[in-house]
């Protein structure tokens, strides 16, 4: 059986693929399977999927969303995508504190990998998690949060998959509202000099940059009165970038001379809609993507030091770095523990090589104190881990009294978190 991540870079040969549809169906699953892993919808870069055992989906999993009295909290069905569930969520009078780019990843695979959109106060989608529902090994149910099973809480907050199967997860919820979307385009020197006071004005705040480009798309989210209907579903229109990716594919001398054309001075857009849908956007162009989170007074520095290697090298980047913000929180596994974080992200389009240029360009970002998204390309090794993480011990002492015979876990997170058993 065949299986591939989004982007085409990870594939594996499961002995099974299954989507249950109940608890019950699970849960043989579970038991009497050696190896699984669940999949949300495969959007993670890194082969945090691949198995050659049970590769489970909960899209089909029955559950509805379940608000709280008071309207600040919902259980929601854990393999339900973004998508499904801010719909829902409006349906209640409710919507996520933040979301990031695109919204076809599942609950549970965006809360397993820390996934963050931008916002100089939002933490990740991580830290909106109040309690798991999770499967243990043998096929039992256990519940965790913050009083109940407080250290399985803490390490299921980030645990890319290695302490359960989460069949319901709850989190916190804000009161539906409406964001006005403004992306414009500016000189970067204008918004590095601007940057803090964007920071702290704006409630989400991102821009884009090529490297062999002038001007930046910066883009701001803030809460609005609602307007009429949305008339545009994305924030950009791809169609020209798409055509620069393809001619630099088979052209890549070509990537310096076409960029600056993809976003020149004069752009300017506005549009107001419910916030689950101006949250996500298309990202219609396929691409590989590392991604490392700076302390944020690195992050600027990080940035052009990056630009500037390309820029000496002439390298063929062909997509823009992405600019985002998140608070600091207190998970164990996550990048933004205890530091506030300037988030770069550096994409190369799917088919052009990206191996030897984002493993050229990790150092620049290890040096400015970077760690890396979870689910984006980076190498670390178990060394590193334990360096960069210094709750990572907890974490691995909860993952070893809750999974000894390492049944959720595969060869590349044994290989990262230094677990012994057998690795298919
Ligand atoms: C086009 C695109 C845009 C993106 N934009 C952003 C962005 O804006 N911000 C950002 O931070 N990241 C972004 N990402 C990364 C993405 O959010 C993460 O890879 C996320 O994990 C994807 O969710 P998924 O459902 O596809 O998870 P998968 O990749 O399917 O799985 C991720 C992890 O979650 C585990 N998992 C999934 N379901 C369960 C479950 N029920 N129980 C236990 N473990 C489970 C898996 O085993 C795996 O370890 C983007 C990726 C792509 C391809």
């Amino acid at each position: 059986m065949k299986w591939t991540n989004w982007s085409g870079s990870v594939t594996g040969a499961p002995s099974e693929i299954a989507r249950p549809k109940t608890e019950t169906e699970l849960a043989a699953l579970v038991a009497r399977a050696e190896k699984v892993r669940v999949v949300g919808a495969g959007h993670s870069f890194m082969p945090l999927c691949e198995t050659g055992g049970t590769l489970l989906s909960l899209a089909d999993l029955e559950g509805s969303v379940e608000l709280s009295a008071d309207k600040t909290r919902v259980w929601a069905p854990a393999g339900w995508s973004l998508a499904k569930l801010t719909a829902a969520l409006w349906e209640e009078g409710v919507s996520l504190i933040n979301q990031g780019d695109v919204n076809p990843q599942s609950l549970a695979g965006a809360i397993g990998t820390g996934t963050h959109g931008t916002g100089a106060e939002l933490g990740s989608i991580s830290t909106a998690a109040r309690a798991f529902r999770l499967m243990m090994a043998d096929g039992s149910i256990v519940t965790c949060s913050e009083t109940e099973r407080p250290d399985l809480f803490r390490a299921a907050r980030l645990s890319l998959g290695l302490v359960g199967v989460a069949t319901a997860i709850e989190i916190d919820v804000l009161p539906a509202y409406h964001l006005e979307e403004r992306v414009e385009s500016h000189p970067i020197e204008e918004i590095e000099e601007r940057w803090d006071e964007l920071a702290k004005s704006n409630r989400h705040v991102e821009f884009f940059i090529f490297p062999y480009g002038s001007h930046v798309a910066l883009k701001t989210l803030n809460p609005a009165p609602a307007e009429g209907p949305l008339k545009h579903m994305t924030d950009m229109d791809d169609r020209l970038f798409k055509m620069v990716c393809d001619v630099c594919s088979v052209a890549p001398f070509l990537t310096s001379r076409l960029q600056p054309h993809i976003i020149g001075p004069g752009v300017r857009q506005r549009r107001v809609g419910p916030a689950y849908q101006i949250f996500p956007s298309d990202r219609t162009v396929k691409f590989e993507e590392m991604e490392y989170e700076l302390p944020r007074a690195n992050g600027w520095a990080a940035l052009k030091e990056v630009i500037a290697w390309i820029g000496k090298r002439k390298l063929p980047v062909t997509f823009p770095f992405e600019f985002r913000l998140t608070a600091a929180d207190d998970i164990w596994l996550s990048p933004f523990n205890a530091t506030p974080g300037a988030s770069i992200s550096m994409h190369q389009y799917a088919k052009m090589p990206w191996r030897d240029l984002f493993a050229e360009a990790e150092p620049i970002f290890r040096a400015h104190g970077g760690r890396p998204h979870w689910a984006k390309r980076h190498t670390l090794t178990a060394r590193d881990v334990d360096t960069l993480y210094p709750d990572a011990a907890k974490f691995k002492s909860v993952r070893d009294a809750i999974d000894p015979s390492a049944k959720f876990a595969n060869a590349h997170l044994m290989q990262l978190f230094d677990i012994q058993g057998r690795a298919a």
